[in-house]
């Protein structure tokens, strides 16, 4: 029974996945998500109902449009299957509780800011805002323990990105720095700061092995999003594990 919930949560999150690459694509250039209805960027061929099948219907068409034959941009597959097994393993992690309309609301933000901030490295203002309303109103039903780790964590997420910024000059995007005010408010004080860390660490590590075999030049800026989006959900998950791995490793020892 549970896995059929598994299951059910799977097709679910394939489903709100390809919507979330729409509003991903569309927002940051101001577009409407629900006209006009998606149509190949090349021949402009409006696709079909059956052509709009999540992961299944690029599969059929070997990745390229029925109109042109152009190769269709495999980020949306992508993005379909990740939120869909994200959405699938949430409950192992978070299980039956208020929880997991965070976790899924948090994931649901991921998607669209990662599709957004690889196409066009914007992470727009307009999901965030969206989202900040969404997160305030679940936090109200389901708040942290103590409450006010949700304001603090906010304003600790925001002033070290913030600080960063300063110090770097603009090695931080403005739309980072707001970001992390919003997930320090989901996440409280101490796994914001975990996720920083985390973030900037899968960041440095990508970073290191992408200019060791040449897929960036130098200097070439990489969008943080999708390791904001990794670093985070790995804090959120392995978070209590990790902090108590971290105490007993260099601290009681
Ligand atoms: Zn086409």
């Amino acid at each position: 029974m549970y896995s059929v919930f598994l299951c059910l949560f799977f097709l679910y999150g394939i489903t709100l996945g390809s919507f979330f690459n729409v509003v991903g694509l569309r927002v940051p250039v101001k577009k409407s998500i629900v006209k006009p209805r998606s149509a190949c960027p090349t021949c402009g061929h409006q696709l079909k109902a059956y052509e709009l099948i999540p992961v299944v219907s690029y599969l059929i068409q070997g990745g390229k449009c029925r109109g042109c034959q152009s190769r269709i941009s495999p980020i949306y597959p992508i993005m379909e299957l990740l939120t869909g097994c994200l959405f699938a393993v949430t409950p192992i992690f978070i299980g039956w509780s208020g929880e997991l309309f965070v976790t899924l609301t948090l994931i649901s933000m991921f998607i669209m800011i990662m599709v957004s901030d690889i196409q066009y490295m914007i992470i727009p203002d307009k999901i965030l805002i969206w989202f900040a309303g969404i997160f305030l109103l679940e936090r109200m039903i389901w708040p942290l323990t103590p409450w006010w780790d949700s304001p603090l964590g906010a304003a600790v997420g925001f002033v070290l990105l913030l600080s960063i910024a300063v110090v770097t000059k603009g090695g931080m995007g403005g739309g980072d720095i707001k970001l992390y005010g919003l997930l320090g408010f989901v996440l409280g004080c101490k796994l914001v700061l975990l996720s920083f860390f985390l973030s900037t660490l899968y960041g440095a590590i990508f970073g290191g092995l992408a200019l060791l075999f040449r897929i960036v030049k130098r200097r070439q800026p990489i969008p943080f999003g999708p390791f904001i989006a990794a670093g985070t959900l790995t804090g959120y998950f392995w978070g209590t594990d990790l902090i108590q791995l971290y105490i007993r490793t260099f601290i009681m020892y």
